[in-house]
């Protein structure tokens, strides 16, 4: 049954129900949601002591933001996910704690919650295959879309029947990660996201993207300009460092907010990134992360010293749509400045103040009232997602081992699960369906 999730991005949240176990796949918050709609709808018979286990896809706060909380309800039970979801879990909620704090005096949970949370976890390997009830063996494989992110394999009843949940996949190349795995060895039933599930999702190929950003790069330090791109800490920061030690830039390049830490996290867990960039930290001792030309601002000091810099500099910052983080810092200072430049490389939800800049607005107010004149340039730069564009998605399915005999497709706008669903009933010729929430499914 979907308790989130169903036709919607955000709050994913499944109960996968076998003769002798209730597993919850996920429980995450609808970020941009407001009141009720932003967490999952848990019915008033709902007994959270029924649950048997939680398995935790990946650390995105709309897969894991709501778990603390049904620790603090009173679950007393397991939670599955490799170990660096565990620990980007941990840092993304604690950051979530403090944004509730300042948007509304108050939070869902406490840290102290978080820390139950983590008391609870069993971390598991990619590959490795654990029973978690007594009917359901659970088997993780890499996913493409953050570090730590699993695709979970069910094996229920002793394989008479498979399922298959992507959680959020990346069915391409990035420099981060190797793409989703699919030598799946059976799989009756795949429950797969749509976050970008239509015909019109075409992401550019990642060279191109890549040379992009340098080229904006280049003319912006030329002309003296300083460089802003608004980053989420986890995933797009690094792969942009990724992309920036790549090339060769005689631009100093500065980072500032959460990014170092989930740097940090990074470097702890190199089996989980992608096989060459592995082979480089592993075998050659050359860690990206820990390369001397990203300059981290660990300080409101130093940022200062940054901010009146007078030479052309990079700083990847946080927040990624710019509704808080150092980077306000940034644009208050050279928002007006028109030899600077502007790069947003992720999605901005509607209402952001990254959506309205995107948009065209010359004159924006920050949350303290204050004015601050656009006139630097603002870019776009599409390709650098850790999603799956439609032609990813459909591949992916066209690559599966084995196919399913059926495909429910979850985590995305209305249209687009529809259009995804249609589209794979076309294709491949799988009985395909969009499920709502509360919906349930029988696969036996
Ligand atoms: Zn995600």
């Amino acid at each position: 049954m979907f308790l989130g999730s169903g036709r919607e991005v955000g709050r994913s949240c499944i109960i996968l129900q076998t003769p002798n176990s209730k597993i919850m796949l996920d429980c995450g918050i609808s970020v941009g949601a407001l009141g009720k709609d932003q967490f999952p709808i848990f019915l008033s018979d709902f007994d959270i002591n029924s649950i048997d286990a939680i398995v935790l896809s990946h650390a995105h706060l709309d897969h894991s933001g709501f778990i603390p909380y049904l620790y603090k309800l009173g679950y007393k039970g397991p939670i599955y996910c490799t170990e660096p979801t565990r620990e980007l879990t941990a840092l993304l909620q604690i950051d979530a704690i403090q944004l509730m704090h300042k948007e509304t005096g108050k939070s869902l949970y406490t840290i102290s919650d978080i820390k139950k949370m983590i008391k609870h976890t069993i971390p598991l390997r990619y590959k490795e295959v654990t029973d978690i009830t007594s009917d359901v063996r659970l088997i993780f494989e890499n996913a493409g879309h953050l570090l730590g992110s699993a695709i979970s394999h069910f094996n229920i009843t002793n394989g008479k029947i498979n399922i298959i949940y992507t959680g959020d996949i990346k069915y391409s190349i990035s420099n981060l990660f190797d793409p989703a795995f699919t030598q799946f060895l059976r799989s009756e039933a795949i429950i797969m996201e749509a976050t970008y599930g239509s015909p019109n999702d075409i992401s550019p190929r990642l060279e191109e993207s890549e040379k992009e950003i340098i080229s904006i790069v280049k003319k912006t330090a030329e002309r003296g300009g300083k460089i802003l791109i608004p980053s989420f800490a986890v995933g797009r920061a690094q792969e942009l460092m990724l992309i920036f030690d790549k090339y060769d830039i005689d631009v100093p390049i500065y980072i500032d907010g959460m990014i170092y830490d989930a740097n940090s996290i990074h470097s702890t867990y190199p089996k989980y990134l992608a096989y060459n960039l592995q082979r480089q930290i592993i075998d050659e001792n050359d860690n990206p992360f820990e390369n001397e030309r990203f300059i981290n601002v660990a300080s409101g000091r130093e940022r200062e010293q940054v901010l009146n810099d007078e030479k052309p500099y990079i700083v990847i910052a946080t927040s990624g749509m710019l509704n808080g983080g150092p980077i306000l810092e940034y644009l208050k200072k050279f928002g007006s400045d028109n030899k600077s430049t502007l790069i947003f490389v992720g999605y901005q939800a509607q209402g952001t103040l990254g959506y309205k800049i995107q948009k065209g607005e010359k004159e924006i107010q920050l949350h303290n009232g204050k004015t601050v004149d656009i006139n630097l340039e603002v870019r776009t730069v599409d390709g650098l997602s850790g999603h799956s564009d439609r032609k990813q998605l459909l591949n992916f399915i066209g690559h599966l081992k084995n196919k399913p005999k059926r495909i429910l497709v979850n985590h995305g706008e209305v249209s687009k699960t529809l259009s995804l669903t249609e589209a794979i009933q076309k294709i491949f010729n799988i009985e395909a369906y969009a499920p709502l929430n509360l919906e349930s499914m029988r696969f036996l």
